[in-house]
C-alpha cells in the first residue's frame, strides 16, 4: 500500500529575519517573513505528508491566526505532522524536495537539513533528497524577493503490529 503527497510553499525574503530552512539557519542578509519560521522547505514536506495521508493541510493543522503558532518553530510542525502520519498506520518510502531560490547557495547545507529531516521523519538518510536550484534569475525568485520549494513524499502501509518509527 503506498500513496503519494505533494508539497509547494514560498515565502517572501525580508531584511530582519533569520534565514531558517531545512531546519538550519543560515547566515543571510535576509530570511523569510511569515507567522511561523517560514522555513518553506519543511512546510511543502509538511503539505506533502499531509497530501498523501489524505489529512487537511498545514492551514487547517497549523492556522496563521493561532498566536501559539507565532515564530513557531516548523520542526516542531514536522514532529506534529508525524505524530499524525504515524497514527494513520503509514511510514516514509521516500522524501524528495526541490528549493528555488538565488541565494544564498545552500550546497554546504543540504547534509545538515537531510540529517534534521531524516531524524524528524524517523528514516534513513538515504530516503530523503533534497536539491537546490536557482530560477535563472526570472520572476520573484529571480529577483530575490522570496523563495519556494516543492515536495514529494512516498508513504507505505505500515504492517499491523509493526515499530512506525515514532518511538525513534
Ligand atoms: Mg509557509
Amino acid at each position: 500500500m503506498f500513496r503519494i503527497g505533494f508539497g509547494y510553499d514560498s515565502h517572501r525574503l525580508v531584511h530582519g529575519r533569520p534565514f531558517i530552512l531545512g531546519g538550519i539557519r543560515i547566515p543571510h542578509e535576509k530570511g523569510p517573513a511569515g507567522h511561523s519560521d517560514g522555513d518553506a522547505l519543511i512546510h511543502a514536506v509538511i503539505d506533502a505528508l499531509l497530501g498523501a495521508a489524505g489529512l487537511p493541510d498545514i492551514g487547517n493543522q497549523f492556522p496563521d491566526t493561532d498566536a501559539s503558532f507565532k515564530d513557531a518553530d516548523s520542526r516542531e510542525l514536522l514532529k506534529k505532522t508525524m505524530t499524525l502520519v504515524h497514527h494513520k498506520g503509514w511510514k516514509i518510502g521516500n522524501v524528495d524536495v526541490t528549493v528555488i531560490l538565488e541565494e544564498p547557495k545552500l550546497k554546504d547545507h543540504i547534509p545538515g537539513m537531510k540529517q534534521t529531516l531524516a531524524l524528524i521523519l524517523g528514516t534513513e538518510l538515504e530516503r530523503i533528497s533534497v536539491k537546490a536550484k536557482t530560477n535563472e534569475k526570472m520572476g520573484f525568485v529571480g529577483r530575490g524577493e522570496g523563495l519556494a520549494a516543492c515536495a514529494v513524499v512516498l508513504l507505505e502501509k505500515t504492517p499491523v503490529g509493526q515499530n512506525t518509527g515514532a518511538e525513534r
